[in-house]
């Protein structure tokens, strides 16, 4: 149920967007506290797994933001990183401020990211092989809208990942906007 529940929304959420666009709400917040939000709320899943996930958080000052759309950004890389990554590994999580952005890391331990797949996972609906044929369920949207979200913010969002090593989310976001 919950499952489907999530697929439903994360269509929902498309759908609207795609048909109406997404205004910003802009808000002054602090990234950090945000981050500390969305990892409190993953702790069971992780928990479950075993997965060990540490943050390393630099003092920041609040930037203007959209704080829901940046948590669905947050929440959709932890997720990730979650439900790719074997039992027992680690999700190292950072924040820092270098040359006017603040940058965000989610760095896991799964099973990575193939050359192939690599261009195509922020694209709409994209699920890849051994993901579609293994049992974590997905809709393929999570990227997609987590890219979109970190645009309208004129930041930038990337991915390096190595097959059998895991993969890491780099979420950049402008102090200015
Ligand atoms: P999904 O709903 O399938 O998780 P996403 O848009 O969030 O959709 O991700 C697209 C695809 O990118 C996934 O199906 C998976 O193949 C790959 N992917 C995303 N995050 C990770 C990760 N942390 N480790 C390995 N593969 C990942």
């Amino acid at each position: 149920n919950d499952d489907l529940l999530k697929f439903i929304n994360s269509i929902l959420n498309y759908a609207k967007i795609e048909s109406q666009g997404v205004q910003l709400h802009l808000q002054s917040r602090d990234v950090n506290v945000i981050l500390k939000e969305v990892v409190r709320k993953h702790e069971f899943l992780a928990r479950v797994k075993k997965i060990k996930v540490s943050c390393e958080l630099e003092p920041l000052f609040p930037i203007a933001m959209d704080p829901e759309l940046i948590r669905q950004v947050l929440s959709n890389l932890v997720e990730n990183a979650i439900k790719y990554s074997s039992d027992e590994t680690e999700i190292k999580i950072s924040s820092s401020e270098k040359e006017g952005f603040i940058i965000l890391k989610v760095k896991d331990q799964g099973p990575g990211i193939s050359s192939d797949d690599l261009p195509n996972i922020f694209m709409k609906f994209f699920r890849s092989q051994n993901a579609k044929s293994s049992p974590i369920k997905g809709s393929g949207l999570g990227l997609y809208l987590a890219q979109y979200f970190t645009e309208l913010h004129k930041g930038k969002i990337e991915v390096e990942s190595t097959v059998g090593v895991g993969s890491t989310f780099t979420v950049a976001l402008p102090l200015a906007t």
